[in-house]
Order: C-alpha cells, then structure tokens, then sequence
C-alpha cells in the first residue's frame, strides 16, 4: 500500500467514526415492529424512521459518508450511483467528462449536461460577487502544484505562476444557449471548489424525498435532512484546524448544510510556511489571509461551499461583511485560533 492510500484509509477510518459521532445512537437498526403486524407491502412503502442504514464511499478523491433514517433499502445505492454519475460530468480527471471536454476544446464551443451549465452559471455568478477571490479558472494555476503531503509536493517558480494569471477569469467563460459553454482557448476549469456543494444538494433532495432523516457528509460539506427520529437536531462538529482530528465547537441543525473550508485540508508544511490548495487567483499563492476555517450554514450546499472557499482568500474584516450582505449565517477561525461569528449564530446553532 502507498503511503498515499494508507493516508486515504486512515482518514475513511477517522471520518466513519466521526461520522458516527455527529450522528449519535439512536438504537441500532432494532425496529421495535413486532413481525406480522404490519402487511408486508405497507411495511416497505413507509420504512420505519428508527431504522438506520449507513455507509462509506469515496468520490471526487474525498470520502463520503452518509446515514439514513428510515430509508427504502436501496437508497444508499441510488445515492453512490448519483455520486458516480455526477464525478463523470464534473472531474476534471476523467476523461470525457463535461468539464474534461470543455478543458480540451481549445476554443472551441461544447455542448455540455444542464447541470453542469447551471453549475457554471452559478460559479461564474459569485465569483462575481467576491471580486474574483473564488474563480473556477484557477485550474491552469492550481495545475502547477501538488498538495498530496507526501514526497511528490510541488512548489512552481515565480515564472510559471505569474504566467498562468491571465488566465483566470470567470467572467470570460460564456455560457449560451441550449447548455453551450466556450472558453477562451489556453483557460482551464477547476470544479472542486463548487461541485461537492451541488452535489450534497442533490443527494439531500433524494434523502427529503424518500426517508425519514438523514446526513451525508462530503469531506467539507455535510448536509443534514429532517431531526433524528427521538426529535432531537444533529449536532455537527466544527474541525479544530490546530488539531484536526478534535472539534473547535459543536452547532445543531436541521435542514440545512454546514460547509467548511479550511487551509489545514490539503497542503504541506515547508520552511515554516503553510502550503496550502485554495490559491488565490490574483496571485496563485496559497491564500495568505488572517483565516484557517470557513463555515456557513444555510439551504444550498453549492453556494455554501464556493462562498467558504472564498473567505478563505479574501480573510476575515471581508468575509464578515460578505456573509452579512447576503443574510447568510457563517463562523471564522482566524490563525491566532479566535472565533468570529455572524450576528445570532452562537444562539442560533446552539454553539458550545
Ligand atoms: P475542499 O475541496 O477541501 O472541500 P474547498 O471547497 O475550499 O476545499 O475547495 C478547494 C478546491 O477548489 C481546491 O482543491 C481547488 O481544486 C479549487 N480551488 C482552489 N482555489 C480556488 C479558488 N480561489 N477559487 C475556486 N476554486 C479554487
Ligand atoms: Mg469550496
């Protein structure tokens, strides 16, 4: 095994027993019906809401964990076949994939899945809103490092960086009609700051649709549906980016996602400095900020996930003002370890 998997399964095994903890007990998989009450067929239309189903996957290189409560039995596949399908239309690794196709065109116009347009259009819409800071163009730039924390980590010269900044700019990517996508040629996409957040989204339409409660959780991004079935919220655990492996602070939610981004998930130590994989586009450095930790808590997941990969760069004073701007719910670590909070957030997630 290299030292990359064994990295990769350590962090599964962490995760599975993290996971366990957000989403406490709640008695197993123990129905409490005794056999025979229920015709069968009625049984299987209305799963009961005790019964708990989990499980572990891994896509887009990060793993993903999900629990449900009172789900049919096939649900948990139905949500890996979704993950599968969407890491076909939005890795910029596979091959044929829409964002692998629109990378190779060369200028040339591609007609792309209306997802991955809407995905696009929204990318583009707040890179906007936070003057460039999350650009999904920093692909060509993103391309010259390496973030494995293993030998093969990678700092480009001064000339290669600088070289490739003129090529990040959202605003050039032109979307048209009947789901066309151009990019000018040389530019590149990266969807990795945008596309766990959509999909965390879909699966969480899935879950409300067919069971009784659930959570997954995409590194980052988690996303909670309905209260667990004893009427309590779910307590999910902020990570402590000195320690990453403990809990800055605990909040309880219902109903919507807590996404976080953070510069101590991918990167290097060297020399005393943090290298780290949000880059900023205006320089192609590691973002440089008074922030380690980013999280917002509110309805989409895709938004949540690019905004915090956003905050990142752009650091506190402006990330404070842009959560409160959009009337959006969002908490900070900054590097001397403090915690900056929207307005009502500690009353309202029951921070502890
Ligand atoms: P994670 O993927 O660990 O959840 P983020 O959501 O913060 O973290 O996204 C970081 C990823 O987004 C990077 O690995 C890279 O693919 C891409 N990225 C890096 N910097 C930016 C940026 N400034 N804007 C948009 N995407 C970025
Ligand atoms: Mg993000």
């Amino acid at each position: 095994m290299t030292k990359r998997q064994s990295n990769m399964w350590l962090r599964m095994l962490s995760l599975l027993l993290v996971c366990l903890l957000l989403t406490g007990c709640t008695g197993g998989t123990d129905t409490g019906v005794q056999p025979g009450l229920i015709p069968a067929a009625q049984a299987e239309e209305t799963p009961d809401p005790n019964k708990k189903t989990t499980g572990v996957g891994f896509y887009f290189d990060t793993v993903v964990t999900l629990t449900l409560w009172g789900a049919p039995e096939d649900l948990v596949n139905e949500v890996w076949a979704e993950c599968s399908r969407y890491e076909k239309l939005l890795s910029k690794t596979i091959q044929g994939s829409d964002v692998s196709r629109i990378n190779n065109a060369a200028g040339q116009t591609v007609t792309v899945d209306p997802e991955t347009w809407e995905i696009l259009r929204r990318a583009k819409d707040i890179s906007a809103l936070t003057g460039g800071a999350f650009s999904i163009t920093i692909a060509p730039v993103t391309a010259l490092w390496t973030f494995t924390g293993v030998e093969t980590n990678v700092i480009p010269t001064d000339d290669k960086r600088l070289s490739m900044l003129h090529l990040v700019d959202d605003q050039k990517i032109v979307l048209g009609e009947n789901n066309t996508v151009t990019l000018p040629a040389g530019m590149q996409i990266d969807l990795g700051g945008i596309a766990k957040g959509y999909i965390a989204d879909k699966v969480a339409e899935l879950i409300r649709e067919k069971a009784y409660a659930g959570i997954i959780s995409l590194g980052g991004n988690v996303y909670t549906v309905g209260r667990k079935p004893d009427g309590s919220r779910f307590s999910v655990g902020i990570t402590n980016p000195e320690e990453t492996y403990t809990y800055k602070g605990i909040i309880y939610t219902e109903g919507c996602t807590v996404v976080t981004s953070g510069t101590y998930e991918r990167g290097f130590n060297f020399g005393g400095v943090r290298f780290h994989h949000i880059l900023d586009p205006k320089t192609g450095w590691p973002a440089q900020s008074d922030l380690v930790s980013a999280t917002f808590v509110m309805d989409s997941s895709m938004t949540a996930d690019a905004l915090a990969t956003a905050c990142i760069v752009i650091g506190s004073e402006k990330a404070l003002e842009l959560a409160a701007s959009q009337g959006l719910d969002a908490m900070f670590i900054k590097k001397d370890g403090s915690v900056l909070f929207t307005d009502g957030f500690e009353q309202k997630y029951n921070y502890q």
